[in-house]
């Protein structure tokens, strides 16, 4: 059994009582919370404006070293939780997580988010468990309407797309187990199980979020975006430059996708070298016998994702427009 860990507390963040740790990443940690006043149930990310306090760094190297250090991660820190904080801000969609709130204090940011209580995507699909294609379809879409939103009517692309940026709003599947054991030598993990969530029936699947704007980047504002006004004044190197980067979220919205239906990623190795190399000429397969009750549908649009040159991979709109997502059995239960 997990045993509990102590809840720090914050000087500026009377407001909110922290009731469990969430997630955590090297400058960042995500509490679950309720805001004392109104009893709403919060996440709030903290993050530490001092990595390291310059007494330790003394120690550690010398004191020029140290001020410098100091300098550089504060303003590096400064400048990344800021414009995570803009961007946000002008953000509202059911498939983002909202921003309620953003504190400055002494010592740390901390951002009021809307809870995510199903937890990560990621957790789901870890560990050979994987998505019905009516789950990993629903799933995805929301993910899909949440780039479009952003690509399109925002201008902004997300760069930092994967399983663990992906939240659940809440927790309701149905699990059942399927006896392939994962791809691999098969003298390894023989007792490694897959895992299938079928979601179906489950009393309602819940909404999936995309968080984490901190790699975030604005492509067009408000002011320079002009649909049919001065577009034909724009440098092709500044709408090959758009495109470029959208074809960013769309390839590891292919990622996605491939993991949620078979368990795995598309692009895997122990050596980073050889990771980098598969990843560079686009080499993924669809792996048998894994893939073989897949809808060559579905297969057919993650191959347009995962296409190397990113003039001819699908865009959001593209993609929203696929036979697999368009023609979908109709469920009365559709997400907006
Ligand atoms: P980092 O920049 O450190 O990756 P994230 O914003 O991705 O920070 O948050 C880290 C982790 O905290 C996430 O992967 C997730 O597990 C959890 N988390 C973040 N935001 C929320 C939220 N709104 N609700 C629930 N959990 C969250
Ligand atoms: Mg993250």
């Amino acid at each position: 059994r997990e045993a509990k860990k102590k809840i720090p507390s914050y000087a500026g963040l009377e407001r909110y009582k922290l009731l469990s740790k969430m997630g955590d990443g090297a400058f960042s940690d995500v509490y679950k919370a309720v805001d004392v006043n109104t009893l709403q149930k919060v996440a709030v990310k903290v993050v530490r404006k001092y990595e390291l306090s310059p007494v330790q760094l003394v120690y550690e190297n010398n004191f020029a070293n140290a001020l410098t250090q100091k300098n550089n991660n504060l303003k590096f820190q400064r400048a990344s939780i800021v414009k995570e904080v803009q961007i946000m801000r002008n953000l509202k969609h059911p498939s983002i997580v909202q921003l309620l709130g953003f504190i400055d204090t002494k010592e740390h940011y901390f951002l009021i988010l809307e809870l995510c209580e199903g937890g990560e995507l990621f957790h789901r699909v870890v560990h050979l468990t994987y998505f019905s294609e009516e789950l990993s379809r629903h799933c995805i879409l929301q993910v899909a309407k949440g780039i479009y939103y952003l690509h399109e009517e925002k201008g902004i692309v997300h760069r930092d797309i994967k399983p663990e940026n992906l939240l659940f709003d809440k927790i309701s599947f149905m699990e059942r187990t399927s006896p392939l054991p994962p791809p691999g030598p098969d003298d390894e993990e023989k007792e490694d199980e897959g895992e299938f969530i079928d979601g179906v029936g489950g009393g309602g699947i819940g909404r999936v979020k995309i968080a984490d704007f901190g790699l975030s980047k604005v492509i067009w504002d408000k002011q320079t975006a002009t649909p049919c006004g001065t577009v034909g004044y724009t440098a092709p190197e500044i709408v090959r430059d758009e495109r470029y980067s959208k074809a960013v979220d769309m390839w590891a919205l292919g990622c996605v996708l491939y993991t949620l239906l078979c368990g795995f990623p598309p692009f895997y190795d122990e050596s980073i070298q050889t990771l980098t190399q598969k990843v560079a000429k686009g080499e993924f397969e669809f792996l048998s016998p894994w893939w073989d009750e897949i809808s060559s549908e579905a297969k057919d649009l993650i191959s347009h994702l995962l296409t190397v040159n990113a003039d001819e991979r699908y865009t959001i709109v593209q993609f929203l427009d696929h036979p697999w997502i368009k023609n979908a059995p109709s469920k009365s239960s559709q997400p907006k």
